[in-house]
């Protein structure tokens, strides 16, 4: 016999994921800010949670996650039943589109949307319909234009990322009226907590109303966790059966939902987090604007800075680079022509500041 195994062709029609650089080659001190992960890094309460787990690292979680649940539950006034943890919200978006989509249906999602709805639709054999945005934001009509009879799933990260716009209520609602109703609607709400217009609900309202819409959140952002890998949905009981029979059965850690858990618990944490985000968005947006950039208007812990051509995102990649800092290049967003630069620490966004002003500079 000759021959090796071979994959199924979907596996092969998409590119491995290339996440944010965290190395530059001959620089010590790199600031990163190329995976939007929380400015003041692991709270410090679930970084003993996780030390103190670790006794117990031998013992299988509980598959349920059951005081992970209770504890967002109680946080987020939620019904903790209609709850389900994941491995990072990917793992969940992923289980999401193998059980509800598959060969033969359609995936829809606007222009510039969150790539892995693109590779995981991929991956179950899916079309995926991409509809054009007005001015770096969803549109509602053109999504609902794009659905067809083999439309099964419909995602929003919402604010979305890398464009760091947001959808009003009012128009996920219009949305969510305008779909078919077997269709599943997935709000991806991974930076909901940073959010302070009072125009938006990350998802919960729309949860309740029916048996067709699914919420996905995640530690990864504003609770500093992206390592420990945690994420989590909420859905009708329908999606919460499906999802408890795709997933695998322990796919939360013993010392990541201990850390979890912690985090949820830390006071003010999400309140000084958001206030410290607004407050460093806004001068990271003013001084760059006055540096000749343009900055897009963010609702998230990131804001996508416009050059103008791609060669000219190229080169300020490459000088930010030599100095240290790593921001991410979002050509594979279909915005090559645009940096994403997360949101750190008052000194972190003064580096970056200083050093695209330089660029902005030469450059002219
Ligand atoms: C970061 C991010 C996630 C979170 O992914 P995890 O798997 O939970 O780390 C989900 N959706 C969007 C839009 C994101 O930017």
């Amino acid at each position: 016999m000759s021959g090796q195994p071979r994959a199924r062709d979907a596996v092969f029609s998409v590119p491995p994921y290339v996440g944010g650089d965290s190395n530059l080659t001959g620089i010590n001190r790199v600031i990163k800010l190329s995976s939007n992960e929380g400015a003041f890094g692991t709270p410090p309460e679930a970084v003993a949670a996780m030390r103190a787990a670790a006794d117990l690292a031998f013992r299988y979680p509980d598959g349920g996650s059951s005081a992970l649940r209770r504890a967002i539950g109680a946080t987020f006034d939620l019904d903790s039943t209609k709850i389900v943890c994941g491995n990072g919200s990917d793992d969940l978006i992923g289980l999401l589109i193998q059980s509800y989509g598959g060969p033969g249906t359609e995936l829809v999602m606007s222009a510039h949307g969150f790539l892995i709805y693109e590779i995981a639709a991929k991956l179950a054999g899916m079309v995926v319909r991409k509809a054009a945005e007005i001015n770096l934001t969803a549109d509602v009509d053109a999504m609902l234009a794009q659905v067809t009879p083999a439309t099964r799933l419909v995602f929003l990260a919402n604010p979305n990322n890398p464009t760091g716009s947001l959808v009003p209520t009012a128009e996920v609602f219009r949305l969510r009226a305008g779909l078919p109703q077997d269709v599943l609607l997935v709000l991806d709400a991974a930076y909901a907590e940073y959010v302070e217009r009072s125009d938006y609900d990350p998802g919960m309202a729309l949860v309740d109303a029916g048996d067709n819409t699914v919420m996905t959140r995640t530690f990864s952002k504003i609770f500093g966790l992206g390592g420990a890998r945690l994420g989590w949905a909420y859905a009708p009981e329908s999606v919460i059966d499906v999802l408890n029979r795709t997933r695998m059965p322990f796919n939360v850690s013993g010392p990541t939902a201990a850390a979890g858990i912690a985090a949820l618990a830390v006071p003010g944490w999400v309140e000084r987090c958001r206030i410290h985000n607004s407050r460093a968005r806004a001068t990271l947006t003013a001084r760059l604007q006055d540096a000749g950039l343009i900055v897009h208007p963010s609702e998230t812990n990131f804001v996508l800075v416009d050059f103008g051509a791609a060669a000219r995102a190229v080169a300020a990649d490459e000088y930010l680079r030599a100095r240290g800092i790593i921001v991410r290049n979002v050509a594979a967003y279909g915005l090559p022509h645009c940096l994403r630069v997360t949101i750190g620490t008052d000194d972190e966004c003064g580096t970056v500041v200083e050093a695209l002003t330089e660029f902005a500079h030469i450059d002219d």
